[in-house]
């Protein structure tokens, strides 16, 4: 059993194609799975998540399923010849009214039929995560007209960013919303939205969701200059959400790499600060695509993650894509768990001077205040409805396992990505209320999490099953119930 805290969320894609696969990366510690509607269709992602809760269950642990919205990705067509070779200073035209698959050595088609204006003379567009740079010369109808800064070979449906941001593609496009549909039905634990630029956005999706009948938690994926142009945008957007990505992808490349450092620990603080979840995403140990050991920096990119607070790192192209998903998994919990020790090993000063809003919310951060400074304590066992009692626990920094037990199934999946959070399913509904704790501790020693001289902070509400209800914490003994 792993006391692993830090996540890992998984992208999965033609590299994980079989049921076999999904259980060998679910056992190297997989907790969530990505379903990337940027890809396949509706159908390969059913089977998908079919096989996932197939693996889930046979190792019995929780694995959650994202489903993440291709949003208003920005892209060019296609090219006659499947790519062609650019150098600097050539002239090159993106045509909004260009035949789909007709692009030449000159110019190419684009399917965002808005760009040409939304440009201006002098904007710089960035292709293929910035390999290749555009000056825009001129724009005339349909036509951008642009000189080639950094060249290179551009191939077939790369994707465009505009430097600094500013697009006006909404965030859900007609595919998106048909997308959340199949996500809705094939029954997932959050929706990722890509490209919101603001509040409104994920306000928007929520009310999509719900249409379709959906309960998903929302991610909204920071991938844009201005989501993050000022703090009020991005809390903004944080607080309309149930978790954050730093979609470092998209959002390097609009805002350079030389800011994304700083952004991606300001968007983690921001996010805890807030009691939401973060997702930190992209590169991670994108060597791993087609080496079976990472880099030294891709090792520190991933602890340096983990000692910012992150809930998880994902993985993208390295599980969905690449030669050894299995190993690169296993090279990420290694090295989360080697960081873990670095920043779990302190006593938390979080909040000590703010006032509680909610009375869970004042047993939870009691209970973690508790756990860390009394000698003895092996866990935190917490009876949950709805998951907010160890979200607000996980907000506070400890080397002790939260383990969460619940009997909403919706609950366990939307936990296996809160950090030092150990989701748990727990059948209490027939239990006499006295004797609940009893069972609880049981449940926790026979999985393993705890031993008869152990003593645990245990939560709940005297009241079972209300939402909310949290309004108890006691100090116990194990030995005491077994
Ligand atoms: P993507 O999002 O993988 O869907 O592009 C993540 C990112 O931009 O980093
Ligand atoms: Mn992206």
């Amino acid at each position: 059993m792993s006391l692993r805290r830090t996540k890992i969320v998984a992208t999965l894609g033609p590299s994980t194609d079989s049921p076999e696969m999904i259980d060998r990366i679910i056992k190297a510690g997989v907790n969530c799975v990505r379903l990337n509607f940027s890809h396949g269709e509706p159908e390969d992602h059913r089977q998908r998540a079919e096989w996932v809760r197939k693996a889930a269950s046979d190792n019995q642990v929780q694995v959650a399923i994202l489903a993440d919205l291709q949003g208003p990705k920005i892209r060019i067509a296609r090219f006659a010849d499947g790519h062609i070779e650019l150098a600097p200073g050539d002239t090159f035209v993106l045509d909004a009214s260009l035949e789909r698959d007709a692009g030449t050595q000159t110019e190419v088609g684009i399917d965002y039929k808005a760009l040409p204006s939304d440009c201006t003379a002098g904007d710089l567009l960035l292709l293929d995560d910035g390999r290749i740079t555009l000056r825009v010369q001129s724009i005339s109808g349909e036509r951008i007209t642009t000189v080639v800064e950094r060249a290179g070979t551009l191939s077939n449906n790369k994707g465009i960013n505009r430097q600094g941001g500013g697009l006006s593609a909404p965030a859900l496009t007609q595919k998106d919303l048909s997308d959340l549909r199949s996500a809705v039905e094939i029954g997932i634990d959050y929706i990722a939205v890509s490209f919101p630029r603001s509040a409104a956005d994920m306000r928007e999706a929520r009310r999509e969701m719900k249409a379709v009948g959906g309960t998903a938690g929302l991610i909204a994926k920071i991938e844009r200059a201005e989501a993050v142009a000022d703090e009020a945008t991005l809390d903004a957007i944080i607080r309309e959400s149930d978790g954050v990505m730093v979609a470092r992808g998209d959002l390097g490349v609009e805002i350079g790499d030389a800011h994304l450092v700083g952004v991606q620990k300001r968007i983690i603080a921001r996010a805890r600060a807030l009691d939401r979840i973060v997702i930190t995403a992209t590169q991670m140990m994108e060597s791993m695509i087609s080496s079976s050991l990472p880099t030294r920096a891709e090792v520190f990119d991933v602890a340096n993650a983990v000692l910012d607070g992150t809930d998880a790192v994902m993985l993208s192209g390295e599980t969905a894509a690449g030669s050894y998903p299995v190993e690169t998994v296993e090279a990420m919990a290694r090295t989360a768990e080697g960081a873990e020790v670095e920043r779990e090993a302190r006593i938390s000063e979080e909040r000590l001077q703010q006032a509680f809003t909610s009375h869970d919310e004042a047993i939870a951060l009691s209970a973690m205040y508790a756990a860390n400074r009394l000698k003895g304590v092996a866990a935190i066992l917490c009876l949950t409805e709805s998951g907010s009692t160890p979200r607000w626990m996980s907000r506070i920094g400890s080397h002790l396992p939260i383990i969460a037990m619940t009997r909403e199934p919706s609950a366990l999946g939307r936990m296996a990505l809160y950090r030092g959070v150990f989701p748990v399913a727990l059948d209490y509904q027939s239990t006499p209320s006295l004797r609940v704790d009893e069972q609880a501790i049981q449940a926790a020693a026979t999985l393993g999490y705890l031993k008869a001289d152990d003593l645990v902070i245990f939560t709940k509400g005297d009241r079972l099953g209300l939402h909310g209800g949290t309004n108890t914490m006691k100090i116990l003994r194990v030995g005491d119930f077994l």
